[in-house]
């Protein structure tokens, strides 16, 4: 997990490098948001699939559709976007608090809400003791990961 953080890590410093031009326009900070919703594919042009079924590999690139109406995208880059792999996760309402910027939503952190109740959502081997917050397989055993969902607090009366 490490390595692959350590990857990831580099992924990103490489795009920030990149978008550097692009970021000295936007000196303004990023707003950190917190929205609810479903989970959308989106095709090439970054709207909604018709078909929600098929995620292709190589061109997976997944939105949140609030549930107000917004459309939220997310960095094909961003390692958080791989929990929505799983339907799921994708069958659920999700709560997800983020950075908006330069266009997307970069995760910081992705729940679940059912019933009034938010419900944290994660991968876990016990016999490696490892969580994840991507799909398995068990990097270390190889076996399937177990999918967990952990009340983690009652919504805020703000966000009914
Ligand atoms: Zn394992």
């Amino acid at each position: 997990m490490k390595l692959l953080r350590s990857a990831w890590v580099l992924v990103l410093v490489a795009l920030m490098a990149l978008s550097y031009a692009v970021r000295a326009e936007e000196k303004k900070q990023p707003r950190e948001l917190t929205v609810r919703g479903r989970i959308v594919l989106l095709d090439g042009s970054g709207q909604p699939q018709s078909s929600q079924e098929r995620v292709k590999e190589a061109q997976r690139r997944f939105g949140l559709l609030s549930s107000d109406g917004k459309l939220y995208t997310f960095s094909p880059t961003d390692p958080r976007t791989q929990i929505f792999v799983d339907p799921r996760v994708r069958e659920k309402e999700l709560q997800i608090t983020g950075w908006l910027r330069g266009g997307n939503l970069e995760i910081i952190q992705v729940r679940s809400v059912r019933g009034g109740r938010l419900y944290d959502l994660y991968y876990r081997c016990e016999v490696c003791n490892i969580t994840s917050f991507e799909p398995g397989p068990c990097w270390c055993c190889q076996e399937e990961f177990e999918f967990r969902e952990t009340l983690a607090g009652e919504l805020s009366e703000e966000g009914k």
